[in-house]
């Protein structure tokens, strides 16, 4: 039975699950446990509490590991996604550049050439984009429809076309659309294109397959599943040659060197131990409230538009627009009250519109109404009632005033 988190504390409903979860408290348990009773350098040969810490860190291994369907020697732990990501995208390019700066191209070229997705999180858009202005890379894109779905012709013809790298997310973070991990791997796989999935906003809500899939590099963060901030994972094919970000004491195969933050890790490893015991129960349960929550405003709203791929989206997720009503004007009415957001966490408070509803080509106007609520395991039934009547109501004074 997992734990309700504490947040009531702070007196406000609990919407933006995409920007980040509440802890488990079975996993905060287990944390505390090793930064104050084993709290032994993973390290450390040379006694028994170094022996437990490096015990710890290889259960947690095989639970990562178990839950995307890797090998436990795929693991690679990191300090998150951001940190995975850029392991994979430049770890990449510096091993291309390491091997031959002139041998590597494809028809002659001289740069690698990287294909993203157009609705990648900014951690993959902004390490390619530094990249390419650094002109170490060639940067492709791959486009969606108004439904945030990819274009999977195109991304055939841009690996048929030769590429060193593609990049596609396998959940969005913003309007939650799940893309078909399976297929694109395949594909990538028929044109000897190693893929590397950023499945933070997936793992632990969908069922994931690095082995079988065929995926070559994959990351993920314990923060978006209910385990601590600050630790995650880019899993890595057996064989991928990849340069590490930075140097020190060689520790997991050179690729990632530091001390091992073994809480963390412990934590992360619980976390993924509990969504694949729990997974295939809560995530139904989570989009039955969603669900309700959706038909609530639907039925109140006049002129709702409910963003991305209605029919393929995380359970958690509801992307809605309320076009004549700018979604600030909402947020400064609901803030202390209701947890949700204009976009991302990591680009909300910047005045430009989300570039994965620019490339959406969603309206202007339902861009500027737009508003992302995302469910998790701890919302209850009373407080999916509750945020209903608060942004019913709420859209509804904002429309008489306009
Ligand atoms: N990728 C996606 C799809 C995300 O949603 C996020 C977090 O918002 C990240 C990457 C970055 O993850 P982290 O916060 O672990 O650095």
């Amino acid at each position: 039975m997992s734990k309700r988190a504490n947040y009531k504390l702070l007196k406000s409903i609990y919407l933006d699950y995409h920007a980040t979860t509440p802890a488990d408290s079975r996993v905060a348990n287990l944390i505390l446990h090793y930064m104050t009773e084993e709290f032994g350098n993973a390290n450390s040969i040379d006694h028994a509490i170094g022996d437990h810490a490096e015990a710890a860190m290889q259960g947690a291994t095989r639970h990562v590991a178990n839950l995307v369907g890797a090998f436990p020697r795929d693991i690679i732990f990191t300090s998150g996604s951001t940190e995975g990501i850029n392991l994979a995208i430049q770890g990449t390019v510096n091993s291309l550049a390491l091997l031959s700066r002139f041998e590597r191209g494809i028809g002659g070229e001289s740069k690698p050439r990287i294909a993203i997705s157009t609705v990648e999180h900014k951690a993959v858009l902004d390490t390619c984009e530094v990249l390419r202005k650094q002109g170490r890379i060639d940067l492709v894109t791959i486009s969606v429809d108004s439904q945030a779905r990819i274009d999977l012709a195109q991304l055939e013809k841009t690996c048929a076309s030769g590429i060193h790298l593609l990049c596609v997310m396998a959940a969005n973070n913003e309007v939650g659309t799940i893309y078909p991990i399976e297929k694109i791997s395949a594909i990538a796989q028929s044109y000897n294109v190693p893929f590397f999935c950023d499945a933070t906003q997936a793992v632990g809500k969908i069922p994931i397959h690095f082995q079988d899939w065929g995926i070559t590099l994959l990351a993920l963060s314990a923060h978006k599943l209910y385990g601590p901030k600050g630790v995650g994972a880019l899993v890595v094919r057996k064989g991928y040659p990849l340069e590490p970000l930075f140097y020190g004491g060689g520790q997991q195969r050179g690729l990632r060197p530091g001390t091992l933050n073994v809480p963390g890790i412990v934590g992360l490893g619980e976390a993924c131990r509990l969504r694949q015991l729990e997974m295939a129960d809560d995530e139904p349960a989570i989009a039955a409230k969603r669900d309700r929550l959706q038909a609530h405003l639907v039925k109140a709203i006049p002129g709702l538009v409910i963003n991305g791929d209605t029919h393929n989206r995380l359970a958690g997720n509801l992307h809605i627009s309320v076009p004549d009503v700018p979604n600030s004007a909402v947020i400064a009415r609901v803030r202390h009250q209701l947890a949700i957001s204009t976009g991302s966490a990591c680009s909300s408070g910047v005045e430009t519109p989300s570039h994965v509803l620019t490339a959406m080509g969603l309206p202007e106007d339902v861009i500027e109404g737009s508003l992302r609520i995302s469910l998790g395991k701890f919302a209850t039934d009373d407080e999916i009632e509750e945020a209903a009547s608060i942004l019913i109501s709420t859209v509804s004074k904002i429309r008489e005033l306009l």
